[in-house]
């Protein structure tokens, strides 16, 4: 079983790395794991002198193990060589008495970068000349720009992007429409990013869809259920551990605490990971919004989705079913995989699941949890620029909010915020936030705030204007399928 994935829900399961890549998501509803993670260390003895391609080396070669050494160095390099904006990929800034870990790069002005111009490049890797695989993805609004843009024009493979009506900023609509890739399609739908995710997963497991695209087309996903897209994730917590101790911040060995904004669990999940494999962790703060299902989970050890399902300013957020929190469990449980199965088929069929007082108890252990009301994070955004000189997103707000909340505890282990936006994704919030009058269109407002801010405007998002978009789509829940089925078709006629 060494080095093998194994499904959360059916540990007879052990498939390659590749396979993992390939499928997405396991044919119980599970998602791929390596149970012997925490006997895979990272030496951090000599980080400091390591690049972030290095880094990344170390990691993704005894995570993909059946990759070869030149495969995952060609991977690295075809993901990051020239597609962020920062020599440094995901540079830290020290800001007052914290550090913020600046995740938003890449070609889209999100985290969502880091692991979406990955994922193309390991899975062109694991496709031969015959197969074809087709990649639907659920958004809240940066993976669907993120996938869209990593997998544009790459061979044999095509996307179908779906995000919520209603439930995405301007911004990142307008960066989803104008993709134009031949082998790209998105579309909203009429429903929430629950919705969506939902009706996404039940398509990877519908025999009639599966027939209907032929034997040689395959599903997969660009979620973070993905390995391939989770795994390079990882990456950036060592990466700032290591310029903290470039920058002489902290001594070898020394903890720290990492805030993470969070919807779909993926980005503090992949900080688990890293803990697990020796990066000196203390705590891994959870920040919610006010879709708060696991804030209420870490009071309760109840996870109940009976809920009105909230749009906040922090949009990409607006999740009540976190997928990879089921891979937490998975580790909680010690791999207790009929558990997992378990509790996660109550959640399916009733919204609620609760879990045992002692794996609570082990998830508090790693984690600390709360949330922050809208007006928080538009009183935090102009408190952070009006102390700090920093801009901060919706979503990185969320994060400030709930790590200052947590610092209340007396913990002095140094905090590192995790900023998953750039800003300039969400001007309607951010003007309000900064007291500017909305301009009388995006452009204007996007000027407005630099005027007042002189935080950079992402390349991309001062050349959206300059492109063509393509006609929005709108398609019903229930059409989805042949939404599927027709993208295929056109695609690989
Ligand atoms: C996706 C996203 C999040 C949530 O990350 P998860 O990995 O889904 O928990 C937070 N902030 C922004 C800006 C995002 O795009």
């Amino acid at each position: 079983m060494q080095n093998k994935y194994t499904s959360t829900r059916n540990d007879k399961v052990a498939i390659d790395a590749k396979a993992a890549i390939y499928k997405g998501f396991s044919d119980d509803k599970g998602l791929f794991v390596l149970p012997n993670l925490k006997d895979i260390k990272i030496n951090i003895d000599n980080l400091q002198t390591q690049s972030y391609g290095e880094i990344a080396y170390q990691i993704l070669k005894v995570l993909l193990p059946d990759f070869s050494a030149e495969e995952i160095k060609a991977s690295i390099q075809g993901a990051y060589h020239d597609s962020f904006d920062d020599d440094k990929i995901t540079p830290l800034k020290k800001v007052a008495d914290f550090h913020i870990l600046e995740l938003f790069h890449g070609p889209t002005s999100a985290f969502k970068d880091v692991g979406l111009q990955m994922l193309p490049q390991l899975m062109n890797r694991v496709i031969n000349d015959e197969e074809r695989v087709m990649i639907l993805t659920a958004t809240s609004g940066d993976t669907g720009t993120a996938a869209l843009k990593g997998f544009k024009d790459i061979n044999n493979v095509g996307i179908s992007v779906f995000y919520p009506e209603n439930g995405v900023s301007n911004i990142q609509e307008k960066q989803m429409y104008t993709t134009f890739g031949k082998n790209t399609n998105v579309t909203a739908i009429s429903g929430n990013f629950d919705d969506a995710q939902t009706n996404v997963k039940k398509l990877f497991n519908d025999e009639t869809l599966k027939q209907a695209i032929g034997k040689n087309v395959s599903l997969s996903s660009a979620n973070s259920i993905n390995i391939g897209r989770l795994i390079p994730q990882i990456v950036y917590y060592f990466d700032a551990y290591k310029q903290l101790l470039q920058n002489g911040d902290i001594k070898n060995g020394q903890k720290v605490n990492f805030t993470v904004p969070t919807g779909n669990f993926g980005n503090v999940l992949a900080g688990y990971y890293a803990k697990l494999m020796g990066l000196p962790i203390n705590k891994l703060i959870i920040a919610c919004n006010q879709n708060n299902v696991i804030a209420d989970f870490f009071n309760h050890g109840v996870y109940d989705r009976n809920r009105d399902f909230i749009k906040t300013l922090a949009p990409s957020m607006d999740i009540q079913i976190s997928s990879n929190f089921e891979r937490l469990l998975y580790y909680k449980s010690n791999g207790n995989a009929d558990y997992v199965k378990s509790i996660m088929q109550n959640l399916e069929t009733t919204g609620r699941m609760q879990v045992e007082p002692d794996i609570l108890a082990s998830i508090k252990d790693d984690f600390y949890c709360n949330y922050c009301s809208d007006e928080d994070i538009k009183k935090e955004i102009r408190t952070v620029f009006d102390q700090y000189g920093y801009l901060m997103d919706p979503h990185t707000a969320v994060g400030y909010k709930v790590m200052r909340e947590y610092q209340k505890s007396d913990d002095q282990h140094l905090n590192i915020l995790l900023s998953t936006a750039s800003p300039y994704k969400f001007i309607q919030a951010v003007s309000k936030a900064l007291g500017l009058s909305g301009g009388s269109s995006d452009q204007e407002s996007i000027q407005n705030i630099h005027a007042k801010t002189g935080f950079p405007i992402p390349t991309n998002i001062e050349n959206l204007w300059k492109q063509t978009s393509q006609r929005p789509s709108h398609i019903a829940v229930k059409d989805m399928k042949k939404y599927v089925e027709n993208n295929v078709k056109e695609l690989w006629k």
